[in-house]
């Protein structure tokens, strides 16, 4: 008698589960969703004939397996889509053109397809616009000003000298890592905001996890190399912070 898997909730992970077991065993899995939809907080819905992401999604990840997985799922687009051939009409080819995938499928005419756009994110604070994922460049400094530069230098020095002893929740890794200043002023309201929940209720592996390998001196290293070098491959493996 072949075994039987319950899922629980159709977000890309237990849609993700289903398909490998689907895939490559015998286990059937049955997956419950409390919704009336797929795809969890990164599902596309339709509004007025436009499709919309409820979270302004475009996908990245730094692991080659995974964005593997994900391309045999959705294609890369082969072929310009119509808001690409208006975009390029609009900026005359300069700005929007995009890396086309060869023998790739055509957005205008199936849907299964990993579309491929250049992306501006910022996060609206202070009353300006800061890069997102942030970047230490000029417009980062010249918006955040003087003072605050030196609270924030000030605040990383203190935490390097007098180490947080307990690393329990989002916040201690946060402050542990950039100290209090950088802290407030970058990662505290705007993680909260995007997962709903408050950094100093996030365990501190989460963290650990997803932002490992972002340190103070990493982001001046990659300022540096990026004044040389734009880093442009679809998978930005480089990409600084990356809550979402
Ligand atoms: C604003 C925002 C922007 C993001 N941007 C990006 C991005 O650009 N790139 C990226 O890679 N990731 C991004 N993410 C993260 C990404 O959305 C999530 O990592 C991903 O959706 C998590 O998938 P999941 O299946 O684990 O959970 P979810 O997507 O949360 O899916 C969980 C599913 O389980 C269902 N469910 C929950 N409880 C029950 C229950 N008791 N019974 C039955 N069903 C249940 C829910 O209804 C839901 O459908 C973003 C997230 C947010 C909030």
């Amino acid at each position: 008698m072949s075994k039987t898997a319950i899922i629980i909730g159709a977000g890309p992970a237990g849609l993700t589960a289903a398909y490998e077991l689907l895939t490559r065993t015998d286990i059937k899995p049955i997956i419950i969703e409390k919704s009336n939809d797929i795809g969890g907080i990164s599902k596309t819905i339709v509004h007025n004939g436009n499709r919309i992401d409820i979270g302004g999604h475009r996908f990245f990840s730094k692991s080659d397996v995974v964005m593997q997985w994900w391309q045999n799922i959705l294609p890369l687009q082969g072929a310009e889509s119509k808001d690409d051939i208006l975009k390029n009409i609009q900026y005359q080819n300069k700005k929007t053109s995009v890396k086309l995938s060869v023998n790739g499928p055509d957005p205008e005419k199936v849907d299964q397809v990993m579309l491929i756009r250049k992306r501006l994110s910022r996060i609206f604070f202070l009353k300006k616009f800061f890069n997102y994922p942030i970047t230490l460049s000029k417009e980062t400094i010249i918006n955040l000003g003087f003072f605050r530069i030196i609270k924030i230098g000030v605040s990383y020095i203190w935490v390097r000298i007098f180490k947080v002893k307990k690393i329990e929740s989002l916040e201690d890794f946060f402050i542990s890592r950039f100290g209090t200043e950088l802290y407030k002023t970058f990662f505290k309201d705007y993680t909260q905001k995007v997962w709903g929940v408050p950094c100093n209720e996030i365990e501190a592996d989460w963290g650990a996890q997803r932002i490992k390998e972002l340190s103070v001196s990493r982001t001046i290293a990659h300022a540096i190399k990026s004044i040389f070098k734009k880093e442009d491959s679809i998978e930005q493996k480089k990409n600084r912070y990356q809550p979402d």
